[in-house]
């Protein structure tokens, strides 16, 4: 027996609206810790109060009365150098600020889970190569070492496979399942089909719209409650802050209440007049239906892009707070011809997949998890942008198409242009089109020390390796006589720098201790 104190086994669902942690307890099993409110759930939300940053609950509370001066949703603005809100005098990146949310969830689960450091955070499948680095760097300033970032589904397949079964811990090998996983969140939709087998996972294909989520249903009810009140009194309710906040506080509720109930009522105060409005289910249904079609557009597109029909898909899971609507319940039961799996709370199956991960990871309780493997697949095309020979016009060259599975090595060779061309641009870009303007930049990696006796023609070979964690490594190799290599780590534009890190690391951390 060693004496080493075993590691908390720790996940993290750092969500757009809201933020779940969890551990891997005694037993074996996946349990919420709450957090120092008593709350499962942690609103992702900031309050800058003067002196005082505030996270969670009281933050969330405070957007009715105090939005100015309320961060909201970081998540949504990852991969952008600064949010686009000042408070005070001072802009932060959506990595500080998703580190003081990461850093509380830290702080109020250590009294639950003993001190720890490590932790897996998920991402949305749809992240891209940029703001899955942020999200690891919004760990680091959070405190935390990550060990791990994983895809939400995967994680919420993880979670569902280990309390189903499909996970055969005795090792005894299951037939290989098809599953589907529709997440809608608070703020963003994400669908993924995978395959999984017995401590196996595979991303088959996954897509999602990063600006689709429960918000957008909020926000139909706020333009009916809104239009209601200017049809009467010729104001508009929603120029005035206070106003608003309330009306997104109650319009929230009645979006929630809906979901259990046929009818809900907003009331709407501006000034001294008010007005209550009453809305039922059919009638929100009706004002959110084009919402609900674009996750059934997006539904249909992943499956195809997975190859597979309907009759081979084994199980659909419903992950995050909006799958409550009845409505996304029936289009998904149409859908697929089977009723969706609920039996795990879907706020929480993300973060409890992600601390099995991470137990998984640690080798902690390792008479009770095989060595499990996770195959995801890459969410978007990344490539690099070259001049065509007979035009000379940028065009992007794919090197990783979407959907291909991760890990993957990728090798494309690129000739030089001009005698004794002295340096090489590599052009680094993520998306569909084929129009580098229209994809977005990932970085680029300039070689000016080329050899000075290059002939025209020269091969230069860019090899990308595409990590299962989603990062991305870069190698140029230079032919002819000179074999040169270059290795490139991504120069991201927005990224912050490792001082960048450690002062926000430093003054986050510190001033919550
Ligand atoms: P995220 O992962 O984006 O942080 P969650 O999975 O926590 O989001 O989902 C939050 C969203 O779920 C919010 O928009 C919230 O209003 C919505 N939600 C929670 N409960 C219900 C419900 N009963 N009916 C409809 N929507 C709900
Ligand atoms: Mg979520």
């Amino acid at each position: 027996m060693n004496d080493t104190p075993i590691k908390p086994a720790i996940g993290i669902d750092l969500g757009t609206t809201f933020s779940v942690i969890a551990h891997v307890n005694d037993v074996g099993r996946p349990e919420t810790i709450p957090n120092a409110e008593g709350d499962l759930l942690t609103p992702s939300v900031i309050l800058f109060d003067e002196d005082e940053v505030i996270v969670g609950r009281e933050a969330a509370k405070a957007k009715a009365t105090e939005l100015e001066k309320i961060a909201d949703c970081p998540k949504r603005q990852i991969g952008n150098q600064v949010y686009d809100k000042v408070f005070g005098d001072r802009r932060y990146p959506p990595e500080a600020l998703q580190g003081w949310i990461l850093n509380k969830l830290k702080r109020d689960a250590a009294r639950v889970a003993g001190d720890f450091d490590e932790a897996v955070i998920t991402v949305p499948a749809y992240f891209d190569e940029v703001r899955r680095k942020s999200t690891q760097d919004s760990g680091f300033i959070g405190g935390l070492k990550v060990l791990d970032i994983i895809n939400e589904p995967t994680a919420a397949a993880v979670a569902y496979g280990y309390q189903a079964g499909w996970i055969d811990l005795s090792g005894k090998v299951a037939e290989p399942i098809n599953v589907l996983v529709y997440d809608l969140g608070g703020g963003t939709f994400d669908v993924t089909v995978m395959e999984v087998g017995v401590n196996r996972f595979r991303t088959i294909a996954t897509d999602g719209d990063m600006r689709l989520g429960g918000q957008d249903w909020d926000q139909r009810l706020i333009d009916h409650v809104a239009k209601n009140f200017k049809d009467n009194y010729g104001i508009d309710p929603t120029e005035d802050s206070t106003a608003l906040g309330k009306l997104l506080r109650d319009c929230k509720d009645a979006k929630e209440t809906l979901s259990s109930r046929s009818k809900a009522s907003v009331e709407c105060v501006f000034g001294s007049s008010s007005i209550k409005t009453d809305i039922s289910r059919d009638m929100f249904e009706d004002m959110t239906l084009d919402l609900l079609d674009r996750t059934d557009f997006t539904v249909r597109q992943t499956l195809k892009a997975a190859k597979l029909a309907w009759t081979d898909i084994d199980k659909v899971i419903l992950v995050g707070g909006s799958t409550r609507m009845p409505a996304v319940r029936e289009m998904l039961t149409s859908l697929s011809g089977q009723q969706p799996d609920t039996t795990l709370s879907p706020d929480e199956a993300v973060a409890h997949g992600a601390a099995l991960r991470a137990a998984m990871l640690s080798n902690r309780h390792s008479n009770a998890f095989a060595p499990s493997e996770i195959k995801n697949v890459n969410s978007h095309t990344l490539g690099v942008v070259a001049n065509e020979v007979e035009t000379g016009i940028a065009k992007v060259v794919p090197l990783i198409p979407r959907n291909t599975p991760l890990p993957v090595v990728a090798r494309r060779v690129f000739k030089t242009h001009r005698k004794n061309q002295e340096s090489i641009l590599v052009q680094i870009v993520e998306g569909e089109n084929n129009t580098p303007e229209d994809c977005s930049q990932l970085g680029r990696c300039a070689i000016w020390d080329l050899p000075d006796t290059l002939e025209v023609g020269t091969l230069i070979e860019v090899r990308f390796a595409y990590e299962e964690n989603g990062r991305l490594k870069i190698k140029v190799k230079v032919g002819g006589s000179t074999q040169k290599a270059f290795r490139y780590e991504i120069q991201r534009p927005n990224s912050l720098t490792d001082e960048q890190l450690d002062s926000w690391r430093e003054y986050i951390c510190d001033s919550n201790e």
